[in-house]
């Protein structure tokens, strides 16, 4: 069993999509242990992104990540690190293979609408940056 963090940044969270990709994700057997809705500041944004701060995005990302409000939640399974990111398809929506999420809902690169641990090392800092062991069930 391995856990992962998942995001449904602000601009799925706006346009009221976040019921349908969280069926998506319950309907390819990844199991939510926890979730919460939270509007990140400036600041908590960059902390999370900590690895892509001296990329030319960095700004820009930080800024939208924190400009509205968004879900994380905590996925478990089998694989899940990778069952996730299949199901959130390419960083850039143009590159996504039909029948992912941001194929479906992402609007551009930045704006691609979830976020998922790239590695077993990021679930392990992504998932205590905004859970504590607590929050976390099952
Ligand atoms: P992923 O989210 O697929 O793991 P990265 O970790 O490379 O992608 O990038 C983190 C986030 O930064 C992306 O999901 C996207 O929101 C944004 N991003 C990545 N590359 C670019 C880019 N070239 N221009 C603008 N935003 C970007
Ligand atoms: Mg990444």
């Amino acid at each position: 069993m391995e856990r992962t963090l998942a995001i449904i940044k602000p601009d799925a969270v706006e346009r009221g999509v976040t019921g349908k990709i969280l069926a998506k994700i319950e309907g390819d057997g990844l199991k939510i242990v926890a979730i919460k809705m939270l509007h990140m500041s400036k600041g908590e944004a960059e902390g999370f992104y900590m690895v892509h701060a001296k990329r030319p995005f960095f700004e820009s990302l930080t800024i939208y990540m924190s400009s509205l409000p968004v879900i994380v939640a905590v996925l478990e399974g089998e694989k899940a690190i990778k069952k996730w990111r299949d199901l959130m398809g390419a960083t850039n929506p143009k590159d996504a293979s039909a029948g992912t999420i941001r194929k479906e809902f992402a609007i551009d690169i930045e704006r691609n609408s979830v976020h998922g641990s790239d590695s077993p090392e990021s679930a392990s800092y992504e998932i205590p940056y905004f859970f504590s062991n607590i929050e976390i069930f099952f």
